[in-house]
């Protein structure tokens, strides 16, 4: 695997690779890497000629600045587990590097209610961030696609409305959510659970499953929704900030039974913020 620093110097690569013809994965990342992300590497590994991981923890997407403060930082284990997985190339930019001029939080493209709702509601600027960080670094790499987890459902349905705005030509691969053994979906934040909060976090997936399964044996959106919420109190050490099942392509509110549905979640347990979600 080639480590890249500065973008002179991946472009330089890239610009030769795409020369030869050669097909270009991508995995943006913000390390402390998992098998969740691994297996990005690995579905990108598939149909790809050249996999390049992006490790950059992105300042402007943290609207808490304690999260950014307490992300994990794993760097020589992340490298271990890329080489392993037979990644070509890792871009581990500086924040100066992505932000010359500066950090801002400032992307051209209006998202409208995509970006507004759930996550966009309790981490204000979170998208903003993210879509801007994205658009460089896929305006860098270049990739003909690029490879994105449904564990961070909306984020990976605003990047795919990034690229159609922005004419990127780029094509979207999402790929399944990886789970602990016990149904925890795999996240970075994970390692920040103490053991009580570990216990109890298996509830998430725990509920999105029984919703699953209510919602396809046709029980009611909305009380569904409320058994749901219930499950997820602070009785039991949550404190959820929203638990909704929406139109699974524009996350707006389900009118109709036939519609695509996903369930969505974001709760914090033991000081930690969780989102999981369940295409229903
Ligand atoms: P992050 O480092 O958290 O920004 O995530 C980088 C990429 O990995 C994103 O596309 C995430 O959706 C994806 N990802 C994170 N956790 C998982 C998981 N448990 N399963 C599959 N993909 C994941």
């Amino acid at each position: 695997m080639i480590l890249f620093k500065t973008i002179k110097d991946i472009e330089n690569q890239i610009n030769k690779l795409k020369k030869e013809g050669v097909s270009i994965g991508f995995v943006p990342t913000m390390g402390a890497l998992h098998l969740g992300h691994i297996s990005l590497i690995k579905e990108a590994k598939k149909t790809c000629q050249q996999v390049v991981c992006s490790i950059f923890v992105n300042p402007t997407q943290f609207n808490d600045k304690a999260d950014f403060e307490k992300y994990p930082i794993t760097i020589d284990r992340d490298i271990e587990l890329l080489v392993e997985a037979g990644c070509d190339m890792l871009f581990l930019p500086s924040v100066k590097e992505m932000y010359p001029d500066g950090l801002t939080n400032k992307t051209p493209v209006d998202f409208g209610f995509l970006a507004q709702t759930l996550e966009g509601e309790f981490r204000p600027g979170h998208f903003d961030g993210m879509a801007q960080v994205v658009e460089r670094l896929l305006r860098i790499v270049k990739p003909h696609k690029l490879y994105m987890g449904r564990k961070d459902y909306q984020q990976q349905l605003i990047v795919k409305e990034l690229i159609r705005k922005r004419r990127l030509h780029i094509e979207l691969v999402p790929c399944n959510t990886v789970r602990e053994k016990d149904g925890l979906a795999m996240s970075s934040r994970n390692v920040r659970l103490d053991k009580k909060a570990r216990t109890a976090s298996v509830t998430i997936s725990k509920t999105l499953t029984e919703v699953k399964k209510r919602i396809k044996a046709g029980a009611d959106i909305a009380q569904t929704r409320q058994w749901a919420y219930a499950q997820l109190t602070a009785g039991k050490g949550f404190n959820t900030e929203y638990f909704e099942i929406r139109n699974a392509e524009t996350l707006k509110p389900v009118v109709k039974k036939q519609e695509p549905k996903v369930a969505l979640v974001a709760t914090k347990i033991g000081g930690v913020r969780l989102i999981d979600n369940m295409l229903l």
